[in-house]
């Protein structure tokens, strides 16, 4: 409800400057790419003015460097949609006291290149390489029968002295 809230009281602001403002409706995509891997998402609020826009993402929580990525995801995806075709697409995320704006020269081959490999390896047959961790298991629903990689506590780290330094 907050998350609503929010979007209405940007979206408001917004229309007084942009000529054009969507809502998550009007701006949702779905890809899917030959791995079959689908790629689906809907930006808060989206402006054109000309042949420029702005994704818009709105937070009430905590910033997480996640929040980031998620934008990025939005900005690279839409320009494959017909309303959004090739055009530049900057974008913002807004927070409660802040904004952060990741430009549109962000979505650069190496993030391109990263997204499509955690696509691929998404839907990939065969399973990514385990990377167990105290914390990471602790948000794990598999089992240990399921997982024998799963660890309940953190190995101690054994200190060894050296003379080099
Ligand atoms: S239980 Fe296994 S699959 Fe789950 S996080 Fe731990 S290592 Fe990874």
């Amino acid at each position: 409800m907050n998350h609503a809230a929010r979007i209405g009281e940007v979206g408001a602001a917004l229309e007084t400057r942009s000529q054009t403002v969507l809502t998550e409706r009007q701006c949702h995509f779905s890809l899917r790419g030959e791995s079959g891997a689908m790629l689906a998402g809907r930006p808060d609020l989206v402006t054109i003015d000309d042949d420029q826009g702005v994704v818009y993402d709105i937070k009430t929580g905590q910033p997480s460097i996640a929040d980031h990525a998620q934008l990025m995801i939005y900005m690279y995806a839409l320009p494959h949609v017909d309303r959004f075709r090739d055009m530049e697409l900057n974008g913002r995320i807004v927070y409660r006291d802040h904004d952060i704006d990741i430009p549109a020269t962000a979505i650069d081959n190496s993030f391109r290149g990263n997204l499509f490999s955690l696509l691929r390896r998404v839907v990939s047959p065969d399973p990514p390489r385990q990377a167990p961790s105290q914390l990471e298991c602790a948000f794990c629903d598999l089992t240990p029968a399921d997982c024998p990689q799963r660890i309940a506590f953190e190995p101690e780290i054994e200190t060894t002295d050296v003379p080099d330094f």
